[in-house]
């Protein structure tokens, strides 16, 4: 069972478990995001390498025509004769022809002492000897190198070639000079940005005109402007890449991969800066689809998970319930079972109560019968006297034959009284017998014969008629005979006042085993009632007004499985039913065992 604090600490682990998946989901998506960032940082780099290799190709390939240029007129006849020379006019048509056709910025020749002999343009400045590129030249290599060029440009590439006299000695050079300007304007503008840098660190050419003249700081990465503040600007490694977060305005990439060629050609540095902002982007959607993918299924495998414990705990619930119930019907149980042995205890409380009734009610009866009883016996006795005195006579007339009737008489009185007392002894015998066959018109006779006194006294007619085969019925002799005798003395007191006294007695065995008494006397005041102890309408005085006669004989008529009911006739009288149930003839070894 799961209290209060075992709820709490499961919710606990719960947000623990919750709060691990999100950790490992973190990690995993971080993971993800730097591998794919990576690889797009990779791919990106590759491309960027070979646009750098483009521009750079380009560049130089656009320097090398100007290079070839001073070399060609290095060795151009004209400018070899002339350049020792001090007139200068034919050589001056000739560089301007191939300036312009070249669309150098100006080509110049230089003496020896690095003085400017003649140009196309007319306006370089005079000597020129202070350039070591043109020093380069002067000592009989090629020379390059850039500058200002004013007052033509400010950015300026030089190249410078020797010119050597008949005799192999270098005699003045040819410089050529080409405006950057010109170069770079071309390609101005397309991505990504690209700019070079000279030895010093300053951009000298580049896509983006922002930058020109930019310097690297000492010592760290990155570029400033020439003038004013220095624009926000961080620098970091992504694994083997460089990455510049730059505020360089709207033409550069915000945050970009740099990458460097160094052009020894040229004497320059190629760099490019390239808008990590796609791969970034890339690497966040696979790790976003990867999260996802995770979160949705750890929600799936939490809401599986929360469904099985909702139903785990249903389930305990359930289990309590049916426990409690069970318990309680257990309880129940107990309790009915206490119940039932207290009713079956009251049961036979009141069993012994109906059987000490019984027994009081007899004792009662008995009274009323004694009466009845003792003119029973004494009539037969005062017919025995007679007889006998009848029987003396007859002898001492010496008449034996009369006298032998006299005595058979008397001898069929005795036997009669016999029955008698045999019935009265019967009655008056305590019966605890369970019930058994009995024969309904014996005892139905017996009742009818031990209440004839009473009946005689009470002038009541009674109609029966005994049937005419044994019926055989569940009861005890004694018991059912008191019951019929209590019928038929109640029938006989009811009648006492009434002009016509007919007491009917019927059997019926069609449906049920029925007995009914009915009387022409004044009804049932109560019918409710009349079975109920200690009811009674006679007077107190009276001897059989102890109102326990009918509810004795309900108690015996029930305890052998039958049936008593009290009703009025609508002719008047009442009429009280006694219904039986049927029963095997006894065995007949056993009856003449008996
Ligand atoms: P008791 O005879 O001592 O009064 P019972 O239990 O036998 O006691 O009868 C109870 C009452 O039922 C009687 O007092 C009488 O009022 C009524 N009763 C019984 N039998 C009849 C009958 N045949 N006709 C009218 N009333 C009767």
């Amino acid at each position: 069972m799961c209290n209060l604090g075992c709820m709490k600490s499961g919710v606990q682990q719960r947000l623990a478990l919750v709060l691990a998946f999100l950790g490992v989901v973190t990690l995993l998506t971080g993971v993800v995001w730097r591998y794919a960032y990576t690889q797009g940082l990779d791919q990106l780099a590759a491309r960027g390498e070979a646009d750098l290799a483009l521009a750079s190709d380009r560049l130089v390939g656009q320097l090398q025509r100007y290079r070839d240029l001073a070399v060609l007129m290095a060795n151009h006849p004209t400018v070899v004769q002339t350049s020792g020379a001090t007139d200068f006019s034919g050589v001056s048509d000739l560089l301007r022809e191939v300036a312009d056709k070249s669309a150098a910025l100006d080509v110049l020749v230089v003496n020896r002492t690095g003085r400017v002999t003649t140009s196309a343009s007319g306006a370089a400045p005079a000597d020129l000897r202070r350039y070591p590129h043109v020093q380069r030249a002067l000592r009989g290599a090629l020379g390059w190198g850039h500058g200002p060029a004013e007052p033509l440009t400010q950015r300026a590439y030089y190249h410078a070639a020797p010119v050597f006299d008949g005799a192999g000695k270098v005699q003045g050079a040819v410089v050529v000079i080409t405006d950057l300007n010109g170069i770079d304007y071309n390609w101005r503008g397309t991505n990504p940005a690209a700019f070079f840098t000279d030895a010093r660190g300053e951009v000298y050419i580049s896509n983006r005109s922002e930058l020109l003249f930019w310097r690297r700081p000492a010592d760290s990465a990155g570029l400033i402007p020439p003038a004013g503040e220095a624009p926000p600007f961080a620098a970091m490694m992504e694994g083997p890449h460089e990455i510049w977060q730059l505020g360089w305005g709207p033409y550069l990439p915000q945050e970009a991969l740099h990458l460097t060629r160094d052009l020894p050609v040229i004497g320059m540095t190629g760099e490019v800066l390239l808008d990590v902002r796609q791969p970034r982007a890339l690497a966040f959607a696979q790790a976003a689809a990867v999260a996802a993918l995770c979160l949705a299924f750890g929600s799936l495998l939490f809401l599986a998970a929360e469904r099985r414990r909702t139903l785990a705990a249903a389930n305990v619930t359930l289990e309590r319930r049916v426990a409690d119930r069970t318990q309680a019907l257990r309880e129940t149980n107990a309790k009915l079972v206490a119940e039932a042995e207290e009713r079956e205890e009251a049961q036979a409380a009141l069993r012994r109560a109906q059987d000490d009734l019984v027994q009081a009610g007899k004792l009662s009866a008995l009274g009323q019968m004694s009466a009845g009883i003792s003119h029973e016996l004494n009539q037969p006795l005062m017919a025995i006297r007679s007889y006998a005195d009848n029987a003396a006579q007859f002898l001492e007339r010496d008449r034996p034959g009369r006298a032998g009737e006299n005595l058979s008489r008397i001898s069929q009185m005795t036997q009669r009284m016999g029955r008698i007392i045999q019935n009265l002894r019967a009655f008056a015998r305590q019966e605890n017998l369970a019930a058994t066959s009995v024969e309904l018109g014996a005892v139905l006779g017996t009742a009818i014969e031990l209440t004839r006194t009473a009946r005689k006294a009470a002038d009541v007619t009674l109609d029966f008629e005994p049937a005419d085969q044994n019926i055989w019925v569940n009861g005890g002799e004694v018991r059912l005979g008191q019951v019929f005798i209590n019928l038929i003395t109640n029938a006989v007191d009811a009648m006492a006042d009434r002009p016509e006294r007919v007491l009917r007695i019927e059997i019926e065995t069609e449906k049920q085993i029925t007995v009914r008494f009915s009387d022409t006397g004044p009804g049932i005041e109560m019918p409710d009632k009349v079975f109920d102890p200690f009811y009674t309408t006679k007077d107190v005085g009276q001897n059989s007004g102890m109102g326990l006669g009918l509810s004795i004989s309900y108690g015996i008529v029930q305890s052998c499985g039958g049936q008593i009911k009290g009703s009025n006739l609508a002719s008047g009288g009442a009429v009280f039913t006694v219904t039986l149930e049927p029963a095997m003839a006894p065995n007949t070894t056993q009856e003449a065992a008996e």
